[in-house]
């Protein structure tokens, strides 16, 4: 499909069959996979290159452990607050199955 090209990949499959899906709040360009096998239904290339960098995810439930706070771990990271909490949430859902 024509409009489904955008030279974006999406992080999931890495797949470019990716269009884009308006904006977020912070004026971040949201893109929208199109295949339909990815479980990917929109993402935005921020979380990409900062939140799902290697290791970032590690980093924020080390920090976590340590007894970091939110605050201070997504000051330190560079990262949203969002993005702190949601990786934690996905952690402990992780975890506990
Ligand atoms: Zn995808």
């Amino acid at each position: 499909m024509k409009m489904c090209s955008t030279p974006v990949h999406c992080p999931k499959c890495g797949g470019n069959n990716v269009k884009s899906f308006g904006y977020s709040a912070h004026n971040v360009p949201r893109y929208f996979c199109c295949n339909a096998e990815c479980e990917t239904k929109s993402f935005m290339l921020e979380y990409r290159y900062k939140a799902y960098e290697p290791g970032v995810k590690e980093k924020v439930v080390d920090m976590a452990i340590n007894g970091g706070g939110i605050r201070d771990t997504s000051r330190v990271l560079g990262i949203n607050k969002k993005t702190v909490i949601n990786t934690l949430k996905k952690r402990e859902r992780l975890s506990s199955s």
